[in-house]
C-alpha cells in the first residue's frame, strides 16, 4: 500500500490523515450511485464500528463536536445542570455543555499523564452535577475504574470524548466500551478520517434512540422509513438538528476502519522511536503511561524541563517551524480562553496543574505516513539542539 508520507509536503505536520487510492475508489462507488446523504453506507461504518470497540449502538454524525453534543442532549443536560470535565482538551469537550446550558466545571489532571486525576473530581462534584466528561488526553485512556466508582457513586454519567483514543484499551476493556457515551471524531488528524465526522457509542437503548432523533431535527422516522411505509406522515417530537453524515463520507470510513490496526501499530512503533531517542535527554520528559493501558497515541506530547533546556517552549517551537516541522501546543487550557473567563468567570489559578503544564508541553509529528527519514529529521531537531 501506497502511504502519502511527507515527500510531497515540505511540512512534517503534527498530524495528517493517509488516504490510499482504495479509499478514493471507496468514496466514487458512492458518488456514482443514488444515494448521497444517509444511505446503505451510514448504518454499515456505525456496525463496523460498534463491532470493533465492543458495543452495541453506534450513530454516526456530521463531527465530533456535533456527537459531543448530541451526547449531552441524550443524557438531558439543560439549564441549571454542572459537567466535570478536564480543562486540557479542546474547546469542543466544554463548549458541548454550554450548547445545552449547562455549565462546564473544570476539574484539574495530574502532571505526569495530563488526564483528569480522580482524586480532585469529588471537590467539584454539587447536587447539580449531572455528568463526568473524560478526555483520553493524546491516546492514553483514563483511569476508568476509577472515574466509575465516583459516577457510580452519585448517580451520574460517564462520557468519553475519545476522540484522541479510537483503539486504545484499558484493561483489556476496548475504548467505546466502558463509559456510558463514547465519542470519536473523524476529522484528518485522528485517527481514521471522513473528511469531517463523529460517532457517539452507547450500550443503552434509550440513548441511542435520543441519539437518532437528535441528529435529524428530533424527527421519529427519516425519509427512507417513511418511503418503506408509503407515507408522507413523520413528527417532530424533540427539539434536534441536521447533524447526518453523508454516505460517501460512510465509504470512506469504512475503508479507513480496514487499516486502523495498521495505522495504530505504525502509531506506536513512532512513539516508541521517540522514546528511545529521548529517554537520555534530561530536559525532554514524554508524558508517563500507565501499565494496564495499550495507547492509542494520536499525540506525542513532550514535557520540556524549561531549566535544563535554557531556553522557551516557544522558541523551541519557532525552530521547528524554521526546519519545516509543524510542532503544535495541544491545548491552551480552555478555562483560559476568553470566552470561559468571560462567561463563566474561570480564570488563572482554576486548574494549576493543567496551567502550568501548557507552558512546557509541544506535540511533535505523529502521523502512518511519516517515512524513518522524517522521523529521524524530527529526533535531530529536538535533540541537536
Ligand atoms: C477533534 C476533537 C474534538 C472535535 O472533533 P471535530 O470532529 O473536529 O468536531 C473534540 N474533542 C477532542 C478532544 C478532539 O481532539
Amino acid at each position: 500500500m501506497q502511504l502519502t508520507g511527507s515527500n510531497k509536503h515540505p511540512i512534517i505536520p503534527y498530524g495528517r490523515q493517509c488516504i490510499d487510492e482504495e479509499d478514493i475508489q471507496a468514496v466514487v462507488d458512492v458518488l456514482r450511485s443514488d444515494g448521497l446523504t444517509t444511505g446503505p453506507k451510514v448504518p454499515e461504518f456505525e456496525e463496523a464500528v460498534a463491532d470493533y470497540v465492543g458495543a452495541k449502538y453506534a450513530v454516526a454524525v456530521s463531527s465530533g463536536t456535533a456527537a459531543l453534543h448530541a451526547a449531552m442532549c441524550a443524557i438531558g443536560i439543560s439549564s441549571g445542570d454542572e459537567v466535570i470535565l478536564p480543562p486540557m482538551t479542546f474547546a469542543a469537550t466544554a463548549n458541548c455543555i454550554v450548547f445545552q446550558g449547562g455549565t462546564p466545571i473544570f476539574s484539574d489532571i495530574d502532571p505526569d499523564k495530563l488526564l483528569l486525576d480522580p482524586a480532585l473530581i469529588e471537590n467539584k462534584i454539587t447536587s447539580k452535577t449531572k455528568a463526568i466528561i473524560a478526555v483520553d488526553y493524546a491516546g492514553q485512556p483514563c483511569d476508568y475504574d476509577a472515574l466509575r466508582k465516583i459516577t457510580e457513586k452519585y448517580g451520574i454519567y460517564l462520557v468519553a470524548d475519545a476522540c484522541h483514543s479510537l483503539g486504545a484499551m484499558y484493561k483489556d476493556k476496548m475504548v467505546g466500551s466502558i463509559a456510558d457515551l463514547t465519542i470519536f471524531s473523524f476529522h484528518p488528524v485522528k485517527h481514521i478520517t471522513t473528511g469531517e465526522g463523529g460517532m457517539v457509542i452507547t450500550d443503552k437503548d434509550e440513548l441511542d434512540l435520543r441519539l437518532r432523533l437528535f441528529r435529524n431535527h428530533g424527527i421519529t422516522t427519516d425519509f427512507k422509513q417513511r418511503e418503506k411505509q408509503k407515507t408522507w406522515f413523520y413528527e417532530m417530537q424533540e427539539l434536534g438538528y441536521n447533524y447526518r453524515i453523508s454516505d460517501f463520507q460512510c465509504a470512506l470510513g469504512l475503508s479507513q476502519l480496514k487499516k486502523l490496526p495498521m495505522f495504530l501499530e505504525k502509531r506506536r512503533r513512532i512513539a516508541s522511536q521517540y522514546d528511545s531517542a529521548f529517554a537520555s535527554v534530561p530536559a525532554i520528559q514524554p508524558l508517563s503511561v500507565q501499565e494496564h493501558v495499550v495507547h492509542a497515541y494520536h499525540l506525542y506530547v513532550i514535557k520540556l524541563d524549561l531549566k535544563v533546556l535554557g531556553y522557551s517552549r516557544n522558541y523551541l517551537y519557532h525552530q521547528l517551524r524554521n526546519n519545516n516541522i509543524g510542532a503544535n501546543v495541544h491545548y491552551i487550557p480552555v478555562h483560559l480562553h476568553p470566552y470561559y473567563q468571560e462567561h463563566f468567570g474561570t480564570n488563572s489559578n482554576l486548574c494549576p496543574v493543567a496551567e502550568e503544564a501548557y507552558n512546557k508541553i509541544l506535540s511533535i509529528p505523529i502521523y502512518p505516513g511519516m517515512t524513518d527519514k522524517d522521523i529521524q529529521k524530527v529526533i535531530y531537531q529536538i535533540n541537536g539542539k
